[in-house]
């Protein structure tokens, strides 16, 4: 069952979008060398309460952090803690989310913390987070859930391979269904699996968390004694880049974008819904 909101509820979800992307905007600006994971998790605290808006990954499953951090090759679910001091040419991802009124947001993004990165590492990002706009704009009325996978994987297979030979798709984690709760139906595959069918139509009311995972070797993963952390099986960073998105009526909006993906899905040939709360 996916559920399906209501104009209203988008705009609720609008709201929480918002406030993941002031979350991300201090936590960007706070990551820089010396700071700690932990630092970061207290500058999410603080954006958190001063939009009144409540943390969903706090508690989600015992989760200890508002946000998590997750540097170089950790993919995601990175626990923040005072002893993961950031330093110049690290690779971090910060995956946030917010509830306003039962109406859940989650985004993540890849920071580059100081400086002295590779071009490879810089252009591991980007292929990422294109892969995830690549995602977004297939988010129509009439295109099926695999269409959103396809446009995922197809734009990262189109992408000159890097020094370290290829890009791992992670097979473990994927996107999801948003709304009343953080992770709901349908889960979205970042890679086109035939044996799981097309998935359900995309239809106005939907809401999905795109959230491609891409590392520099091996799609593989474990996950840590910790329980959360999960780490590329061949040790190769990765990135990680999520929105939210609504398909309403009148096309899609980027929850968790300022601008509601605007700008960037102009330049995809997309016209974005109107901003319910402009
Ligand atoms: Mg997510």
């Amino acid at each position: 069952m996916v559920e399906i909101k209501t104009p209203e509820q988008i705009a609720k979800m609008r709201e929480a979008g918002l406030v993941v992307a002031a979350i991300h905007r201090a936590c960007a600006e706070a990551a820089v060398p010396g700071a700690t994971t932990k630092d970061l998790d207290e500058v999410a605290a603080k954006v958190l309460a001063d939009h009144g808006a409540k943390p969903n990954f706090l508690g989600y499953g015992g989760f200890p952090g508002n946000i998590c951090t997750s540097v170089n090759d950790i993919v995601v679910h990175g626990i923040p803690d005072r002893g993961t001091v950031l330093k110049a040419g690290d690779l971090l991802s910060i995956d946030a989310g917010a509830i306003v009124d039962g109406w859940h947001g989650d985004a993540a993004l890849t920071v580059f913390v100081g400086e002295g990165h590779s071009a490879e590492l810089r252009e591991l990002s980007r292929v990422t987070e294109e892969s995830m706009w690549a995602g977004i704009a297939a988010v129509r009325k009439g295109n099926r859930l695999v269409d959103v996978s396809k446009a995922i994987e197809g734009y990262i297979r189109r992408q000159p391979l890097p020094a370290s030979g290829k890009y791992g798709i992670v097979e473990d984690y994927g996107g999801h269904g948003i709304g009343s709760q953080m992770h709901m139906d349908p889960h979205l595959l970042n890679y086109v699996d035939r044996r799981r069918g097309r998935g359900p139509k995309l239809v106005p009311g939907m809401c999905l968390a795109i959230e491609p995972m891409v590392s520099l070797g091996t799609p593989k993963t474990h996950v840590l004694s910790d329980d959360w952390t999960v780490k590329t099986n061949d040790g190769t960073w990765s990135s990680h880049w999520e929105h939210s998105v609504a398909l309403t009526e009148e096309g899609p909006l980027v929850l968790t974008a300022p601008d509601g993906g605007k700008a960037k899905l102009a330049e995809l040939g997309v016209e974005t819904a109107p901003d319910p709360l402009a």
